[in-house]
């Protein structure tokens, strides 16, 4: 007999997220309540709490849990926090994000995945969350600033538009810069016009194109 989807996430999240050193309660316990196969392809399903990223349509990937933690901790979120994810892929970290955070804010390059997801997420509920279609290397300037922000794709260096979005007292950017196959996760905290930057873990992320990414020209 197939185990219920909630076993399999509460097995998740004690072997793979406490067992590895996530500590943070509130982030174990949105990871707890999201059913990640609601965001995987028809058919992916019975790879939902596997500790891998899963591949998704248009050559993109549904990260790993044990990452999604890594970053979702790392953004130190607060339950009055306006957060802004640039890569919103599925909508698995999105729909964690909302459990943690007032508002999110995320932007998706490929139409069709922000759709998606944007269907998903309301189907289940999460109504603190804004979608937007578009090169989110250069942020959502309207809505700025925002407490923190996470990229989901690797750049090539910090988008100064994220940087300059960020609130001054305090405000948290975390994204995986490096080259296009390796990467390293940093986390950025500007206290007015100084960025302390921390060096995290090292990670792979497909490419973040854009404007202050990857190849400008190829993210059309
Ligand atoms: N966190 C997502 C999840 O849980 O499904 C996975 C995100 S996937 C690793 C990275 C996403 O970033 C892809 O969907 C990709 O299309 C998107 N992306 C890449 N460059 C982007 C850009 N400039 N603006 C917005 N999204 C971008």
């Amino acid at each position: 007999m197939t185990e219920p989807s909630s076993v399999e996430r509460d097995r998740m999240v004690q072997k793979q997220l406490r067992a590895r050193g996530i500590r943070s309660e509130s982030v174990l316990d949105a990871m707890g309540q999201v059913p990640r196969e609601w965001f995987l392809p028809p058919g992916q399903q019975h790879l939902a709490y596997r500790d891998q990223a899963v591949p998704l349509s248009c050559g993109q990937t549904v990260s790993q849990p044990y990452m999604v933690a890594v970053m979702t901790e790392a953004l130190q979120l607060r339950p009055a926090d306006r957060v802004l994810e640039v890569g919103t892929g599925s909508g698995y970290q999105t729909a964690v994000l909302s459990r943690l955070a007032a508002e999110v804010f995320t932007v998706e390059r490929i139409p069709e995945l922000a759709h998606e997801a944007e269907a998903i997420l309301q189907e289940l509920g999460h109504a603190n969350v804004h979608f937007l279609v578009g090169d989110g290397t250069l942020g959502w300037p309207d809505e700025a600033p925002f407490d923190a922000i996470l990229v989901t794709a690797g750049a090539p260096d910090a988008p100064s538009s994220l940087k300059s979005q960020l609130a001054e007292d305090g405000g948290r950017l975390v994204v995986p810069v490096g080259d296009r196959y390796l990467q390293e996760l940093v986390r950025i905290t500007r206290h007015g016009n100084n960025f302390d930057s921390e060096d995290l873990l090292a990670c792979r992320f497909v490419p973040l194109l854009g404007a202050e990414g990857w190849g400008g020209s190829e993210a059309g």
